[in-house]
């Protein structure tokens, strides 16, 4: 048994989008409810790797930023999703900067073999995943139950044990210029809560207004421009992050797993 841990605690330095769909698996009282739970963490965790390394390609403008744009016009299968942040991965003229290398070893070793994580999520979970979505709850709950007490550890502690997931997340929701350099107040987007940190980053990097961003701690700053954002959401009334389901020239189609909560926003 492990030793029971105050699940806000736990998930304190787990971005956002993350911590809020592991959260609710505890909320649900049936297994086949947490499971279907628990498949949202999995598609969330992919996703969130996924939009970090589609916000890095396109704003380098790599070989492989036109297939993402393109990829996102209709809202792309998680199959999909997966199978270009595959080939971003695999494509040696990627770019490697921060925060690619977190990225990179989330899934792969030094000897370029998948890490357990990336077998587990890229093979057994994208399987898992297609064979119970689409229809509901159809079989008996000790079904489900053998299914979420064989996954939950395993997808539990992918995301609680890779940098990726706990390199911070923030809203830049007032720009400043303070000598020759930029000045971001924003918001901390880890954990159950946002939080607003009083200290601005200051840094020569430019960021639009609103951006939701990943942060170095220091001076460096990745926007994740229209993949991950952090907007105030209609359904319920306050601000939450989302993740794009398609992005057209206006529009971006905004999907958020904990409320399964939809709506169109305007682009950035
Ligand atoms: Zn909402």
């Amino acid at each position: 048994m492990r030793a029971p841990i105050d699940p806000l605690l736990a998930v304190s330095n787990l971005a956002g989008p993350i911590a809020g769909s592991l959260l609710k698996i505890d909320g649900q009282h049936s297994f086949s409810a947490r499971f279907f739970a628990l498949l949202d963490l999995g598609e969330a965790v992919l996703k969130y790797a996924a939009a970090i390394a589609f916000a890095l390609v396109t704003q380098a403008n790599a070989s492989q930023a036109v297939e993402v744009v393109e990829l996102f016009k209709r809202p792309p299968t998680l199959g999909k999703i997966v199978e270009r942040l595959r080939k971003i991965l695999a494509d040696s003229s990627a770019p490697t900067m921060w925060p690619m290398n977190l990225v990179n070893e989330a899934f792969y070793r030094q000897n370029g073999k998948q890490t357990p994580a990336a077998r587990y999520l890229f093979e057994e979970f994208i399987a898992i995943r297609n064979s119970e979505r689409g229809h509901g709850a159809q079989q008996p709950e000790g079904y489900y139950e053998e299914r979420y007490v064989k996954n939950r550890s395993i997808l539990e502690d992918i995301a609680l044990s890779t940098d990726l997931f706990s390199a911070s997340l923030v809203h830049v929701h007032s720009i400043d210029h303070h000598i020759e350099q930029y000045s971001y107040k924003v918001t901390r987007l880890m954990g159950a809560f946002p939080i607003g940190i009083a200290e601005p980053i200051i840094t020569p990097k430019k960021v639009r207004m609103h951006s939701t961003c990943l942060w170095d701690k220091a001076e460096r700053l990745l926007p994740l421009d229209d993949f991950v954002v952090y907007r105030f959401c209609k359904h319920c009334s306050t601000e939450h992050t989302f993740f794009a389901d398609s992005i057209t020239d206006n529009l971006v189609n905004l999907q958020s797993y904990p409320g399964s909560h939809r709506m169109d926003a305007k682009r950035l």
